[in-house]
C-alpha cells in the first residue's frame, strides 16, 4: 500500500529525515513514536506531499508519488489526515464539515452527501450531534468529526498526527476508540502517538524515530513483550 524508500529531508542546513524507509501493508496500522523533534510529523507530511521529500521514493498504491508526476491534490484525495488541532470550519455544522469535500471535490449532490455524512457521524458515535456547530462540541467530539470528515473522501490511508495530544484526558479514550475501531475494520493507518495503550490494541508495527532516523522497528508483539533496544526502553520509561 505504502512504501517509503530512503527518504531524506532537510530544512535549510538541518537534516530532519535521514534515509527513512518503511512499508505499510493494506489494512495495517503503524505507530510512530519518538522524542520531540525526531521527525515524526515531517515523515507523515512527506507521505501526503505536504512537506515533499528531498530524495528517496514513495510508492502509494503502486504509483511513485514522490517524483512530481502525480499532482499532490490528487494524492491527497486518497489519503486522510487528522492533526492535533482539529480545525473544523467553525461556521459549518458537523454534518456540513463532513459534506464539504465530497460536494466540492467529488461533485456529490447535497442529499447524497448528507446521507453519507450521517453514516460517517454514526460511525464515530456522533449521529446525534450532526447539526451542532464545532463550538457546541467537546474537543473529543470535534476530533471525531475531523476523523469523519477525513473518511468522507474514502481514503485508502489515514494519517494521524498526535490526534489526542490536545485533548483533556477524559476525551482521549473516545477518540482512540474510534481510531482502533477503524483499524480493526481494516483501515490502513499511520499514527504518531504516545498512547501506548492504543498501540497495543491497534498497531501491527511500531517504529521508533530519533534524530530523523527510524532506529528501531518491531512488530507489536515483540515490542510489547519487551524486545526493544535499551534506547527505546529509556524513551518508553519516560512517557509511560
Ligand atoms: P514533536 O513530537 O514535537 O511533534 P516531531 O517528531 O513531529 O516532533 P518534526 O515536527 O517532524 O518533529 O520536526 C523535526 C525537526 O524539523 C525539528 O527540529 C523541527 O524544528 C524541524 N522542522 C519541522 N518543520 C519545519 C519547517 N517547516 N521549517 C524548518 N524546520 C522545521
Ligand atoms: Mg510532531
Amino acid at each position: 500500500m505504502l512504501e517509503m524508500i530512503g527518504i531524506d529531508k532537510a530544512f535549510g542546513r538541518q537534516t530532519v529525515l535521514r534515509n527513512c524507509s518503511l512499508s505499510v501493508k493494506r489494512g495495517e496500522t503503524v505507530v510512530l513514536i519518538g522524542p520531540s523533534g525526531s521527525g515524526k510529523s515531517t515523515l507523515l507530511r512527506c507521505v501526503n506531499l505536504l512537506s515533499p521529500a528531498d530524495s528517496g521514493d514513495i510508492f502509494f498504491a503502486r504509483q511513485n508519488i514522490s517524483r512530481g508526476e502525480i499532482p499532490a491534490t490528487k494524492v491527497r484525495q486518497h489519503i486522510g489526515m487528522v492533526f492535533q488541532n482539529y480545525e473544523l470550519f467553525s461556521h459549518l455544522t458537523a454534518a456540513e464539515n463532513v459534506m464539504l469535500a465530497p460536494m466540492t471535490v467529488l461533485g456529490i449532490n447535497r442529499i447524497e452527501a448528507r446521507k453519507q455524512a450521517d453514516a460517517l457521524l454514526a460511525k464515530v458515535h456522533l449521529f446525534d450531534r450532526a447539526d451542532h456547530f464545532p463550538d457546541e462540541l467537546s474537543g473529543g467530539q470535534q476530533q471525531r468529526v475531523a476523523i469523519a470528515r477525513a473518511l468522507a473522501m474514502k481514503p485508502e490511508l489515514m494519517l494521524y498526527d498526535e490526534p489526542t495530544s490536545a485533548l483533556d484526558p477524559e476525551m482521549i479514550r473516545e477518540v482512540l476508540d474510534v481510531m482502533a475501531e477503524l483499524s480493526a475494520e481494516g483501515m490502513t493507518s499511520m499514527v504518531v502517538t504516545h498512547e501506548m495503550g492504543f498501540a497495543r490494541r491497534a498497531a501491527n508495527q511500531i517504529l521508533f524515530m530519533e534524530q530523523g532516523e527510524i532506529i528501531e522497528r518491531a512488530s507489536a508483539n515483540d515490542f510489547f513483550e519487551g524486545q526493544v533496544s535499551a534506547r527505546a526502553r529509556r524513551f518508553l520509561d519516560q512517557i509511560l
